[in-house]
């Protein structure tokens, strides 16, 4: 996964790397798909979600240039994978997730692995995590129609987001960058996620 999907994918930052060398994505996926876990490709994880493919993963976590010392909020547990990576490059870890089923498996995996500075929430995430903010860095797993404003509040000044925005057929990762009042938009690449459901994202079903 490493050596011939990461690597010439773009991944670089040595410490990514690192991280997604060592944590066991097989844990993550469901049952019977294990031997699957390092392919590339997305994977199902039940409740219609699924987790992304690693290259995918690499590069957001990667755009968000994390040091060791950020409190960091996801939008989307789903498994919990992209929490343990986030979990080990950052100093905090808040990951907000809608469905409980999702959420409960999630944390169940990730206390099992020994990770301690994780937060779990379940709820709307597009309303992001008021009591926690501001974050140095959020990324969000789904896709929705538009950037939400909310998510924008909660970054810290410098602070880093990285997204998915756009059409149920057709999306972009993009990266944000506060400062001060400013918000520094650059699109990275065409995308496909699953739907980011909530107050700032597609309604119901
Ligand atoms: N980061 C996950 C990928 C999960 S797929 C992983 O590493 O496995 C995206 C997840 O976003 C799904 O589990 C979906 O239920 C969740 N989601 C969709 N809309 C949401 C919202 N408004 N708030 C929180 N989670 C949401």
């Amino acid at each position: 996964m490493i050596t011939e999907q990461l690597m010439p994918g773009g991944v670089k930052d040595p410490r990514v790397l690192e991280a997604m060398g060592r944590i066991p994505r097989h844990r993550f996926v469901q049952k019977g798909l294990e031997d699957q876990a390092y392919l590339d490709r997305p994977l199902t994880i039940g409740q219609g979600q699924t987790i992304s493919q690693p290259l995918i993963v690499g590069m957001m976590t990667q755009a968000l240039a994390l040091t060791g010392n950020e409190k960091v909020l996801e939008i989307g547990t789903g498994s919990g994978y992209q929490a343990a990576i986030l979990a080990e490059l950052a100093r905090e870890v808040y990951t907000v997730e809608r469905l409980s089923t999702l959420s409960i498996a999630a944390r169940r995996v990730l206390y099992r692995l020994g990770y301690h500075n994780i937060e779990f929430k379940i709820g709307d995430g597009t309303l992001g995590w008021q009591e926690k903010a501001p974050f140095d860095a959020i990324l969000v797993t789904a896709a929705g129609p538009k950037i939400p404003e909310t998510l924008k509040e909660q970054m810290a000044e410098g602070g880093r987001m990285i997204l998915p925005v756009g059409s149920m057929e057709s999306q972009e990762l993009i990266f944000i960058k506060r400062e001060g009042s400013q918000w520094k938009m650059r699109p990275l690449s065409e995308c496909r996620f699953v739907k980011l459901v909530g107050e700032e994202g597609w309604s119901g079903e």
